[in-house]
């Protein structure tokens, strides 16, 4: 292993969304010092970085989806698009001190325990880098899925991702191609559908998708927020309950019904062609996959230039895409709106522990962390956003932030060069909670393939339940559910690294 001069930082940050920033702001508060952020990027953002697919937005109300610390009076829309949500996460990284910790362009390629030096070994395409604590806070939905269809590299037209649109492409006149109809291609299609020549939309699954409650926030009301500031704290709280009632749907089948009826009258509003209406109609329960909520997507369905093709992809020509009836469907254009890698993460066959074991291996395919955060044989990692943390009903951010919380606790545990990991036993438990607060819940019984569930069919990616239960149980890290260690090795005396200033930032 490389010894030669490595910069080291008691805590290591990877990843700068909102879970990285998150715990960077916490443990500023916490008055904790020696710690540094590598990021790939060379902006703060993550996710909301990464998207900017046209229509890119939240679908969770503003003033639930940012964080409890920092509210944002200006939201200009009461669901926020990802520009405006990119501008509030720099701001707040700005503001609270982060972006001067963050070394941007450094991705991650490797992160090994070193068991002898009692410190993590972070291979970073700038070089190693060392840390005794390492906090993951990489996201679940950071890295693209795309399938590899025959004759994909065939293909003569651009081909992209959602999540790294290609903005340079003009797609006025052109015959589109959009794989997916899921969160993003529901939010892109209404974009490009008016400009496009042709649209062939392939849905392998239809969504559910309910009405947006989006409207414009009047400069009134956003001046009675900033004056007023607890006015939207209470406004946040009254959102907070009523997004947890979702949980309801998700575990009461009847209350299921009385959505999806909602659901069903808005697309009738707004498709009137029955055949169209039958292959938009899912044969599965609302819940199984995210609900998603849109008012221009039937619509833009619906027009002249878009067909709905459910037929599944066989190849990819260079002028076009095949399906299982050997039908060419020509296209200058493909759009991938695939989603994510989500069960199994990236992120899982880089991180090695004390054996030497990948976390993707000693997963064994169903991944699982002690309160979604630790795991047994990876002594002090962080898992933000881990297995078993995702959520449907509502805002992400709380999650985070019972994360963060609960880490610093463990930190506090841990001064000096100890260690800490979780208990097989404790890990056991979380996994059992987990399968049955799961269980007979729409998204193991709903009938429908999601990307909650792993390939051994649990589901490892949600937290099944209410948000505020995560909460309760996070607000106190036990100590007896975890092993302490200490090592023996020196502290490691090399030199924190001075923040980047700005004018490094943009050489890097
Ligand atoms: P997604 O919800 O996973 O949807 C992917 C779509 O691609 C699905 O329709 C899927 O079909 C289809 N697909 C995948 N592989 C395919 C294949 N080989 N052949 C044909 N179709 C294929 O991905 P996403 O739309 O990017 O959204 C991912 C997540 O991002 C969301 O669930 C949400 O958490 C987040 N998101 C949130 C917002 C927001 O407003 N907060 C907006 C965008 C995204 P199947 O359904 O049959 O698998």
């Amino acid at each position: 292993m490389n010894d030669t001069p490595s910069t080291h930082s008691r805590i290591a940050i990877v990843g700068t969304g909102f879970s990285g920033i998150a715990a960077a702001v916490k443990l500023i508060d916490e008055g904790e010092n020696d710690f540094v952020l590598y990021e790939r990027s060379g902006e703060v953002g993550g996710t909301w970085r990464d998207n900017t697919y046209p229509g890119c937005g939240c679908d969770i109300p503003s003033h639930l989806y940012s964080f409890s610390f920092a509210q944002n009076p200006g939201w200009s829309r009461t669901f926020s698009g990802q520009p405006e949500i990119q501008t509030y996460l720099k701001r707040v990284s700005d503001e609270y001190g982060v972006t001067p910790r963050v070394r941007f362009h450094h991705n991650l390629n490797e992160a090994n325990w070193d068991d002898e030096a009692g410190l993590w070994r972070l291979e970073t395409s700038q070089g190693q880098r060392t840390a005794d604590i390492f906090i993951s806070a990489v996201g679940g939905l950071s890295e693209p899925s795309t399938p590899r269809f025959p004759g994909l590299e065939t293909f003569e037209g651009p081909a992209f991702h959602s999540a790294a649109w290609d903005h340079d492409i003009d797609l006025a006149g052109k015959r589109v191609a959009v794989i997916g109809t899921g969160a993003s291609a529901i939010q892109f299609v209404p974009e490009i559908q008016p400009e496009v020549a042709r649209l062939d939309l392939f849905q392998r699954t239809p969504p559910w998708v309910m009405p947006r409650r989006d409207r414009r926030v009047s400069t009134l009301e956003r001046r009675f927020f900033k004056a007023i500031p607890a006015a939207q704290k209470l406004i946040r709280t009254a959102i907070y309950w009523g997004r947890e009632l979702f949980v309801l749907q998700m575990r009461r089948p009847r209350v299921a019904r009385r959505t999806q009826a909602i659901a069903l009258r808005h697309m009738h509003q707004q498709v009137k062609d029955v055949a169209l209406r039958e292959t938009l109609t899912p044969d599965y329960s609302m819940g199984c996959k995210r609900i998603l909520q849109s008012n221009d997507y039937y619509p833009a369905v619906a027009s002249e230039n878009v067909d709905v093709v459910t037929t599944g992809i066989s190849e990819v020509r260079p002028d076009g895409v095949v399906t299982a009836d050997g039908e060419q469907r020509p296209a200058d254009v493909i759009i991938f709106g695939t989603g994510f890698k989500v069960t199994d993460m990236p992120i899982g066959h880089r991180i090695r522990g004390r054996d030497g074991k990948s976390l993707h291996e000693s997963w064994q395919s169903s991944p699982n962390a002690h309160n979604g955060t630790t795991i047994a044989g990876f002594p002090n990692l962080f898992m933000l956003m881990g297995p078993g943390t995702g959520l449907g009903h509502t805002s992400v951010t709380i999650m985070i932030e019972a994360q963060v919380g609960y880490v610093t606790q463990a930190l506090r545990l841990i001064s000096g060069k100890a260690t800490v990991e979780p208990t097989e036993e404790a890990m056991n438990d979380w996994r059992d909670e987990i399968d049955r607060l799961s269980h007979n819940t729409v998204w193991t019984s709903g009938g429908c393939d999601s990307w909650y569930l792993d390939e051994t069919g649990r589901n490892s990616t949600l937290w099944p339940t209410f948000a505020h239960s995560y909460r309760r149980r996070l607000s106190k890290f036990k100590p007896a559910e975890h092993r302490f260690g200490f090592t023996t090795a020196e502290p490691v005396t090399e030199p924190i690294v001075e923040p980047v200033t700005n004018a490094e930032k943009q050489t890097a």
